[in-house]
C-alpha cells in the first residue's frame, strides 16, 4: 500500500478492512449455526449469513466505483473475535449455557462492525460518495437490527443457562448407595 495521505486513501483502507471482516465472518457464521442447539438462534445466524454475503457484495461495489481492490488486507481484530468464537465452539458446554456464550461471541462481532460502518459511513458522507453512504447505511441498519435480535434470543437462553442442569447435578451428588 502507498502513503495514505487524505481522507479518501483512509476510506478505502478502512473498506478494505470490512471486507476482510465480512469474508472471515462468511466462512464462520455456518459453524455458529451448527453448534447453536436453539432453532431460532440457529435461524439467526443462518439469515445473518445471506445479509453478511449481501454486505461483502456491497463492499465489493463500492470499491469497484473507487476503481480499488476490496482484498489484500486482513482485519485482525475480527481474527481474534473469530478465535474466541471458535472458542466458545469447542467448549464443553451444556446447550443453554453454549447458546449464551454463542450470543456473547456474535454479539461483540455485530458492535465491531457497527463501530466500522459508522466510521466509513461518515467518511463517505465527507467525501460525497452519495451511493456509497447509501449502501453502507443499509449494511449498518442490519448489523443493528441482528444486534437487537441477538439481544432479545438472550433474553430466554440466558433465563435457561441461568437454570442450569439440575438433571447432572443430581447424578453427581446421590451416591449409588452399595447394599
Ligand atoms: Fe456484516
Ligand atoms: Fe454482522
Amino acid at each position: 500500500m502507498s502513503k495514505i495521505t487524505n481522507l479518501h486513501d483512509v476510506y478505502v483502507e478502512q473498506l478494505k478492512d470490512l471486507y476482510s471482516a465480512e469474508t472471515q465472518l462468511i466462512k464462520v457464521l455456518p459453524k455458529m449455526a451448527k453448534a447453536a442447539t436453539s432453532p431460532e438462534l440457529a435461524k439467526g445466524f443462518e439469515e445473518h449469513l445471506e445479509q453478511t454475503k449481501e454486505h461483502a457484495a456491497r463492499l465489493e461495489e463500492i470499491c469497484k466505483g473507487l476503481d480499488e481492490k476490496p482484498t489484500g488486507k486482513t482485519c485482525k481484530a475480527m481474527k481474534g473475535l473469530i478465535e474466541e468464537g471458535a472458542e466458545t465452539i469447542e467448549e464443553d458446554a451444556s446447550p443453554a449455557a453454549k447458546d449464551a456464550m454463542l450470543i456473547a461471541a456474535a454479539q461483540r462481532v455485530e458492535h465491531y462492525e457497527i463501530a466500522g460502518y459508522g466510521t466509513v459511513k461518515n467518511y463517505a458522507e465527507l467525501l460525497g460518495e452519495d451511493e456509497a453512504v447509501e449502501l453502507l447505511e443499509q449494511t449498518l441498519q442490519e448489523e443493528v437490527e441482528t444486534d437487537e435480535k441477538l439481544t432479545e434470543a438472550a433474553e430466554s437462553i440466558n433465563a435457561e443457562a441461568q437454570e442450569g442442569e439440575e438433571e447432572e447435578e443430581e447424578k453427581t451428588t446421590s451416591k449409588p448407595t452399595r447394599r
